[in-house]
């Protein structure tokens, strides 16, 4: 199948790229480079299996007659949509520039799919979105674990600029369908990501880097001076928040088993986690045992925004797919992450 990834230089495109060579998949990667990193891309033409079979082209993803023209050229029939600012805290100082990225440039690709259904290889059918937990606010703890009913009520730009793409994508599957049109689309919303490619070749290079795994690495390394536990009074076991970590290499597996199984003419939801939460102690701790080195710990403030406790329950696509979390194991999955960061001390400029 050919498809195109947008988003494909970054950390969650770039895996589920890897992935989709492994399967045998031609792909083109759309990315405008911003955040994302050609070495990716680089890495992957040398070394993965199927490099050969991989397109790059440097544009934004609302340039929708550069898109369509690319649908038509490389016969696209599925696109994965992983482009996207996704830093809470940035989106509440730049909303607009969130939904100009997240909301606006879904709506190009929409838009460039819609267009391509003239075309001779009939164009798009499968949409597959990177949407995410965001999506669902600070549930009520009655919803936790998360259902993919759990009401959405987004409290940050992040999680509204996904919420609108997945409404925007329901109503235009709906009236592709009312004209015969086989295009269907997955919404994927995300729990917390972690880990790396087990072989070492990609990994997570994020600039400015917020997130809790690799901040904690980067202190046991000490590239900083210790790990700040954003609040250690909340309503949890140990007082400090709950958060489900799934593999990245699962999130990738996820993406193609979507992709094969979806059905056209209907948009679907599916949460991807292990369905099981560890609190921040617990990821620290386990940093340390990985490690085998202390991590200078403080406590802080509560972020704002963080909910108690997120975490998934998977089993819907676990019934409807077969899909399951392969990496359970905390420790193992922050041993990629400790893995690529120790051999890549700067990220894709090591
Ligand atoms: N966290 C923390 N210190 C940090 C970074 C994160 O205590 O330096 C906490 C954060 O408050 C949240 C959890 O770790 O409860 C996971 O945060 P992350 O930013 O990795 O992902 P998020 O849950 O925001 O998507």
């Amino acid at each position: 199948m050919s498809v195109l990834v947008t988003g494909g230089a970054g950390y969650i495109g770039s895996h589920a790229v890897q992935r989709l060579l492994a399967e045998g998949h031609d792909v083109v990667v759309v990315d405008n480079l911003f955040r994302g990193h050609l070495a990716a891309i680089d890495r992957l033409r040398q070394r993965a299996k199927g490099g050969d079979r991989l397109g790059f082209e440097r544009l934004d993803i609302g340039q929708t007659d550069a898109i369509e023209a690319i649908i038509r050229e490389r016969r696209i029939e599925t696109i994965m949509h992983f482009a996207a600012w996704t830093y809470v805290g940035e989106s509440v100082e730049k909303p607009v520039d969130y939904y100009t990225n997240n909301t606006a440039g879904s709506l190009s690709l929409i838009r460039a799919c819609e267009r391509s259904w003239s075309h001779s290889h009939g164009g798009v059918k499968r949409f597959v979105f990177s949407s995410t937990a965001a999506t669902y606010g600070e549930p009520p703890a009655e919803h936790v674990p998360i259902r993919e009913n759990c009401p959405q009520h987004p409290i940050n730009p992040y999680g509204a600029s996904k919420l609108m793409v997945e409404r925007m994508l329901i109503d235009a599957v709906s009236a592709a369908a009312r004209h015969g049109r086989n295009f269907g689309a997955a919404c994927l919303r995300y729990f917390n990501v972690a880990g790396a490619d087990r072989t070492g070749l990609i990994g997570e290079d994020h600039d400015p880097e917020t997130h809790l795994i690799p901040i904690a690495i980067q202190a046991a390394l000490g590239k900083r001076p210790g790990l700040t536990i954003f609040g250690d009074d909340y309503p949890t076991p140990d007082g400090t928040c709950i958060r489900d970590y799934v593999h990245v290499e699962d999130l990738a597996d996820a993406h193609v088993t979507v992709m094969q199984k979806m059905r056209a003419r209907e948009t679907v939801a599916y949460n991807l986690g292990i369905g099981r939460g560890y609190s921040v102690r617990e990821v620290a701790s386990a940093v340390e045992r990985v490690t085998g080195k202390p991590i200078p710990i403080t406590i802080g403030k509560r972020r704002a925004g963080d909910p108690p406790a997120l975490f998934a329950d998977p089993a819907k696509i676990r019934r409807e797919l077969g899909w399951n979390a392969g990496w359970t194991d905390l420790d193992r999955i922050i041993a990629t992450a400790w893995d690529w960061m120790r051999h890549n001390p700067d990220g894709y400029k090591s």
